[in-house]
């Protein structure tokens, strides 16, 4: 079957972030002839869309939507609008079945399906296992689980499926369609995962909806296979691992570092880290394995906050993990902070706020940090206290982007957006 995978467009302003879901799909449908477009990439992108569609003719059209909008950045960006354009372009020149998926889907499926009847089918959760029986069923997708279809005006859901992907059966790199080349000008934009799943509780994370709260983890000699491959078969020089958090297990994370030192891998990367099993022993090991960024989102930083932010961390373990870094010469760190998270007061704010700067003034470059505003997600925690709070009316379509705002502290928010605004019109002055 000739199949058109999209992954859909983010406005052209956002910087490239290689496909994985879409390059795991392709290794998926080795019986079909599949052709990849990201609409990120190419300067017309529904131009493209257009000819591509007439050149292939496909029978089937996927559209990964990864991202609804930019979540909990400073200024959210809604992504969703594109959705309507690429259907747009797509229906009047194809008969083509038009299926969708993706994270970004998955949170909002019955919204979407509601939202737009061009989409024919949706294909919830993980799309690996779930997709190719899709196609080999369109005339019965009743047959196959996690799927919406439509059957005139009504949208059926076939039922949650019980099999997860095998993390070890992943194989990415060797087999991918989409060249690595165009995406390395963003340092983040190529990723690798070494597991799924979270077994955190971050009230505000879709994460563990999205992927499951139980660990999957890779074989770390397979992980490094497809680290080894990205470098050297693909001319990869950095990659991120997009997984939840990199270091829980710490020592999952450990025997991934020690299986790219003993191959002598020589490539750079960042990762997600939990101040909690932050280590020396674990910071040596990255470090010689390349890693040269380490991401951290403690997100609030008094104890109140971390605990009502469902957070794992003490203020304690942050100080502690601060202390580690200041030890490690030549890495960078980022940190993400709620603006404004419960249980936030006027001295938490201020005591984060002095922490930052002497971080800034410790690390200089080497350190950056993002104060961000809470998306309101369906399926966690802070929905069900956003609608305690009468912040989100129950039922509310949450697929337009709502933000969480603790009352009590609401001018904490206005304060740090002044602050961030007179950061930003420096900078613009400094340019
Ligand atoms: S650690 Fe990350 S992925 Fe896990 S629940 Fe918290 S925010 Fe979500």
């Amino acid at each position: 079957m000739k199949v058109l995978l999209i992954q859909s467009y983010l406005g052209g302003k956002e910087p490239p972030v290689y496909p994985i879901g879409l390059a795991s799909l392709k290794t998926a449908l080795p019986d079909h002839d599949v052709t990849v477009l990201d609409l990120n990439m190419v300067p017309e992108p529904f131009d493209e869309l257009s000819r591509v569609i007439r050149e292939i003719n496909p029978e089937v059209v996927g559209i990964s939507l990864r991202n609804i909008d930019s979540t909990h950045q400073r200024t959210v960006t809604f992504y969703y609008a594109h959705l309507k354009t690429t259907l747009d372009v797509i229906k009047p020149l194809t008969n083509a079945k038009i299926v969708i998926g993706g994270s970004g889907f998955s949170m909002f499926a019955e919204e979407i399906m509601a939202e737009e009847p061009r989409l024919e089918y949706g294909v919830h959760l993980e799309g690996e296992l779930t997709f190719p029986d899709l196609l080999n069923n369109l005339e019965t997708p009743d047959q196959v689980k996690s799927i919406y279809y439509r059957e005139g005006e009504t949208v059926h859901y076939t039922g949650k499926v019980e099999r997860q992907v095998d993390m070890n059966e992943i194989v990415l790199a060797a087999n991918s369609p989409v060249p690595f080349a165009p995406y390395q000008v963003n340092p983040e934009a190529i990723g690798v995962e070494s597991k799924r799943g979270c077994v955190l509780d971050c009230i505000y994370c879709i994460y563990g909806f999205l992927n499951g709260k139980k660990l999957r983890m890779r074989d770390p000699a397979k992980v490094v296979d497809e680290i080894e491959s990205l470098v050297n078969d693909h001319g990869v020089e950095r990659f991120t691992f997009v997984d939840s958090i990199f270091n829980v297990p710490i020592r999952h994370a450990e025997a991934i570092c020690e299986e790219i030192i003993k191959r002598g891998v020589k490539v750079k990367w960042s990762a997600w880290f939990n101040e909690k099993q932050v280590t020396r022993k674990l910071l040596d090991l990255c470090q010689q394995a390349g890693c040269d960024n380490v991401i951290l989102s403690p997100d609030g930083f008094s104890d109140e906050t971390l605990e009502k932010l469902g957070k794992n961390l003490s203020n304690q373990d942050i100080l502690d993990a601060y202390d580690l870094f200041c030890e490690t010469k030549g890495m960078t760190f980022s940190y993400n902070f709620f603006k404004n998270p419960p249980g936030q007061t006027l001295s938490g704010a201020f005591a984060m706020l002095r922490f930052l700067i002497k971080a800034k003034r410790t690390f200089g470059r080497r350190m950056s940090f993002n104060l961000n505003s809470m998306r309101v997600e369906p399926h966690t925690a802070l929905y069900d206290r956003a609608v305690e709070e009468g912040i989100v009316q129950p039922g509310e379509n949450l697929l337009h982007p709502k933000t969480y705002i603790y009352k009590p502290t609401a001018y904490i928010e206005h304060f740090f957006n002044l602050l961030l605004m007179a950061k930003d019109g420096v900078r613009a002055l400094i340019r």
